[in-house]
């Protein structure tokens, strides 16, 4: 591990942390122990392939290890939007990687939303799901554009359930007078994703994993065996699975193969009745809009607007200590306002942020680290929640060296193209946000024109 002051900061408590309730941690790792397998962070993709090996072959014994507590990273943190969509969307994705690979893609994410409501019906995992469809709503007239264009390139790729909805008929659902028309696709779940990733700690437990919580992996050598070493224990191992998302450039083996950005979220008290009326949303849809740099929300069962996106935050040597950022959360507070007027006065009970994971090419990677016996899965970029379920079984094949179709994906085993050393890496990733930033710029003209 590279950082020298822990590179596990105290974070703002997201909304989903902060309501949580009691949590119990598992206890540290204080002795030695010699596993099968060890999986190494306690997000989504560590807890579900964790659960997903012994679910597989119960007599394995896996360990899992986790830094701080279960949800700790992005799992508890995000958007809680478990979407089909990848990359930086449909038609950019098709723009870097082809249509051949949308397609796929696609196929993979539309499996993973499926894959994850199946997994929290079967499991009665509490965690305050719904289906309640997704809106990515225009608001210039190039943004109505570039929308139409992604419905008619999913429609042409054979996916019928993507469509476009009117001004009146966005309008009618989301009372925002910002909105000139939306896509409308129906697959989208919302989460407690804190709610959820604990709930599949508890069932990973019910397996028979072994979870060791405020037990970072200090160092790790890879032979004759695996011998991951952590603050008062240590762990032999023969296979290793690297869960460890924007955070696994602390490991040599993955340190140029990913980098950490942050996005920024909000949380607003819970709305009155007169302010809900304002705003209609009674189907409680999730709403991004057209941007690269994204806006996502939702309302919340308690009737708080969670809100994210806009600045994205890089940092020198990949730092992780950047999960607040003042000018971030002011955008956010304005965007707010600017979406529904009337909530001008609504009080803002909950600021936060995080680190997300980024490939060279903006796509998602997972695959073998070197030889058969360590894995790895990083860049889901804001697009996590589902699809880290679906890579978790994609793990688990690549771990128990098994063949499925989902080893076909187009996101296992991919060569990724290495992030170049600093000072090049933030040129590079800070080049990459700018051309985005001005793009948004140049979509919004109208807007700005308007002086809105
Ligand atoms: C603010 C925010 C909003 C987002 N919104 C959405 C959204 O709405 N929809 C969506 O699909 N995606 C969203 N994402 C992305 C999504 O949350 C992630 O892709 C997903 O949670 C990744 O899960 P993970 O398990 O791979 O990683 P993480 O949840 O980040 O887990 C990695 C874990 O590894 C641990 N770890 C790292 N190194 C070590 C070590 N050396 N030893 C022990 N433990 C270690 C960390 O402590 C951490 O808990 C968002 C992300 C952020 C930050």
């Amino acid at each position: 591990m590279s950082e020298s002051q822990s590179p596990f900061p105290d974070s703002p408590l997201s909304l989903w942390l902060d309501t949580f309730g009691d949590y119990q941690p598992c206890k540290e790792l204080s002795e030695h122990s010699t596993v099968d397998v060890a999986v190494i962070g306690g997000g989504f993709t560590g807890v579900a392939t964790a659960h997903e090996l012994k679910k597989a072959d119960p007599g394995l014994n896996v360990v899992l290890l986790e830094a701080r507590t279960i949800g700790y990273g992005a799992s508890g943190r995000n958007g809680s939007f478990a979407m089909t969509v990848v990359g930086l969307g449909f038609g950019v994705t098709a723009m870097l990687r082809g249509k051949e690979y949308l397609r796929r893609a696609h196929q993979y994410m539309m499996a993973a939303v499926d894959g994850l409501e199946a997994l929290i019906t079967e499991e009665k995992l509490d965690c305050e799901m719904t289906r309640p469809g997704f809106l990515r709503a225009a608001t210039t007239s190039k943004y109505i554009k570039r929308i139409q264009h992604d419905v008619k390139l999913m429609n042409e790729l054979g996916f019928d359930d993507i469509g476009w909805i009117s001004r009146t008929e966005v309008q009618n659902r989301v009372h925002s007078e910002t909105y000139l028309g939306a896509m409308l696709e129906p697959r989208l779940l919302l989460v407690n994703p804190a709610k959820l990733v604990r709930a599949e700690r508890d069932l990973a437990l019910r397996r028979g994993v072994k979870i060791y919580e405020n037990t970072p992996v200090v160092s790790l050598t890879a032979f004759p065996k695996f011998h991951l070493t952590t603050p008062q224990g240590s762990v032999m191992a023969e296979k290793v699975v690297f869960a460890t998302n924007a955070y696994s450039h602390l490991f040599p083996e993955l340190k140029r193969k990913q980098i950490p950005a942050f996005t920024y979220m909000i949380a607003t008290e819970p709305l009155t009745a007169s302010q809900l009326a304002t705003i209609g949303w009674e189907d409680g849809e999730g709403v991004e809009d057209g941007r690269n740099l994204i806006h996502y929300y939702r309302l919340t069962p308690d009737n708080r607007i969670v809100l994210g996106g806009g600045p994205v935050g890089l940092t020198w040597a990949n730092s992780l200590y950047h999960d607040s950022n003042e000018t971030a959360w002011h955008h956010l507070e304005e965007h707010l306002v600017w979406l529904f007027p009337a909530l001008k006065d609504v009080k803002i009970t909950h600021r936060w942020g995080g680190p997300f994971s980024v490939t060279a090419n903006l796509s998602p990677a997972l695959g073998y680290v070197g030889d058969e016996r360590a894995v790895y899965s990083i860049g889901c970029i804001g697009h996590g929640v589902s699809m880290s379920h679906r890579n978790a079984k994609a793990l688990t094949d690549l771990i128990l060296e098994r063949e499925s179709e989902l080893l076909t994906c187009p996101f296992v085993n991919p060569r990724v193209i290495p992030w170049p050393p600093e000072p090049l890496r933030l040129m590079t990733a800070g080049a990459l946000r700018g051309y985005l930033q001005l793009e948004d710029w140049w979509y919004e003209r109208e807007i700005q024109k308007n002086g809105a």
